[in-house]
């Protein structure tokens, strides 16, 4: 464990400053359940300040960084990257002990925060307003123009990452930026701060703001300085954050929470879906939005999918985040692991078979081994409830109608996985399923280049891609009379 970790100065106007009232919090290490850092808690007071100098150094898009041309915002976010990169170890290892990500796990995500730097570092500059035809006689052109002040909350589950999915695209835009990461993981948080100082982005339009949610989230959203609320959390936090930006038409992108079906149909090669599904879900302990927690499994190879995703579950390495070997760590709080218990207890009285997991080992930190209840059904609420933990179910299934009606009964829609050997099905298949990503014999979710978001309770907007340059920006029309 880092020694005597501190972290006591929040980021506001770029430079490091305690809390105005002194307030600082633990964080603790999952790993061992003890506090291993002490950060600032901002308050009111540090929302004011931030605000106010993040609202004159947009200054009505005449401030530093909106004002900076979009060829030189680009090459300050590829310092960025190149800084992140430099640090990859220090920030994979902060990770580790701040959210229980193992280790190859945090680098792997130190180097996918670099890689959207870099992608958005050359997104800055290929942004492009249009020219019209129009009826009359004139030149109407669309101007791409930052949108103001972005808050942009994050939670703690890949706390640099989603930090990094929102940050980069808001100030390529231009924008100046409000980061509010988790109170559980501030610390990487603050670390990009820093970074995004030392690479140039003006002092002004860096703000990182660590404290509680409800405090600070209210405080953010609605305030009519704030332009744009960039939100990662739960489904409820979002709803709240929609109501609370509703007077000020705060404009506002939200990813959300999920219930990720993956379809296994008889004709696919089921041992390789079997070998790939255990990291699909239990990867991060479970706590990843695109957890792919409900499997559908088409009959006739329901049994020996189960035995071979229950042998390939129990084969995966569970410790400590700094030993190189283990490929699922901690959960982030004792919190977050008993209701992953209560959700087992629920699914033994809703009449699941338990096939492997479930068990706390004898040891300190927030551990639980990864979990497959059998035979669920999608009426249960195991299927239905996002559990934000290492607890998989599975669902037999007896045809490909049933599938997708299956698959498309939920609350949410984020992600989703489909295996087949038959093309013509994938086709099928994948044009009904009504989820923001699929991905046909693979389980990947995500990638910089392409889209990501939510359809129904799992969210609003999409994020990455060249989508997110067009949610962190306004469209202006202008029209030139040419007599
Ligand atoms: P959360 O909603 O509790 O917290 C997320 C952030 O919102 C934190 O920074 C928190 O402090 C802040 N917050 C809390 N109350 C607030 C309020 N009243 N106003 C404004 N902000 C407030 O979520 P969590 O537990 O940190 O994260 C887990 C959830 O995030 C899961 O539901 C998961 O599915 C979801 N998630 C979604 C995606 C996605 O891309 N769709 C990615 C990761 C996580």
């Amino acid at each position: 464990m880092p020694a005597a970790l501190r972290s006591d100065l929040l980021v506001v106007a770029g430079r490091r400053q305690s809390a105005r009232d002194g307030a600082t919090t633990e964080v603790l290490a999952p790993a061992t359940g003890e506090p291993f850092a002490r950060v600032a808690r901002a308050g009111p007071e540090d929302v004011e300040l931030a605000l106010a100098a993040a609202d004159a150094a947009f200054d009505d898009g005449r401030g530093p960084w909106p004002s900076t041309s979009a060829t030189v915002r680009g090459r300050v976010l590829g310092r960025v990257a190149e800084l992140l990169r430099e640090r990859a170890e220090d920030l994979a290892e902060l990770e580790a002990w701040g959210a229980g990500h193992p280790i190859g796990d945090a680098r792997w995500e130190v180097e996918a925060a670099a890689r959207t730097f870099e992608y958005y570092a050359g997104a800055a500059n290929k942004h492009l307003g249009t020219t019209i035809p129009i009826m009359d006689p004139g030149l109407a052109v669309t101007l791409r123009e930052p949108v103001g002040v972005c808050a942009l909350i994050v939670p703690w589950n890949f706390p640099l990452l989603i930090a990094s999915w929102k940050v980069a695209p808001a100030l390529a835009c231009g924008n100046p930026i409000v980061l509010k990461p988790a109170s559980l993981t501030p610390l990487t948080a603050l670390a990009l701060g820093d970074l995004l100082v030392e690479a140039g982005v003006p002092e002004g339009a860096v703000h990182v703001l660590s404290g509680p949610g409800s405090v600070l989230g209210d405080l953010l959203v609605g305030d009519p300085r704030v332009a744009k609320v960039g939100f990662t959390g739960e489904t409820a936090t979002g709803a709240h954050i929609l109501r609370q930006g509703s007077d000020t038409i705060t404009r506002t992108s939200l990813e959300l929470g999920g219930k990720s079906a993956a379809l296994v149909f008889a004709d696919a090669d089921v041992e390789q879906a079997a070998a790939a599904t255990p990291m699909s879900v239990f990867a991060n302990a479970g706590q990843d939005c695109c957890a792919r927690s409900r499997i559908l499994v088409e009959r006739p190879a329901y049994d020996a999918f189960v035995d071979a995703f229950a042998r390939a579950t129990e084969a995966l390495v569970v410790g400590e985040p700094l030993d190189e070997a283990t490929e699922v760590g901690p959960m982030i709080s004792a919190g977050q692991r008993q209701t992953s218990l209560d959700y087992l207890a629920i699914g033994a009285e809703e009449g699941t078979r338990l096939v492997c997991g479930g068990e706390v080992p004898e040891r300190p930190g927030f551990y639980l081994s990864p979990a497959v209840l059998a035979d669920a059904s999608n009426t249960m609420r195991v299927s239905r409830e996002e559990i934000f933990g290492p607890v998989a179910a599975v669902i037999p299934f007896d045809d490909e109608d049933e599938a997708v009606r299956v698959a498309n009964d939920s609350d949410y829609g984020l992600s989703g996985s489909l295996w087949t050997g038959s093309s013509t099905r994938a086709i099928r298949v994948a044009r009904r399923l009504r989820t923001g990503s699929l991905s046909v014999n693979s389980h990947s979710s995500v990638r910089v280049e392409t889209p990501f978001g939510g359809m129904r309770r799992s969210g609003l907007g999409r994020e990455l891609g060249l989508s997110a340059m067009d949610t962190y920006s306004e469209v202006r029309t202008v029209f030139f009379a040419e007599e």
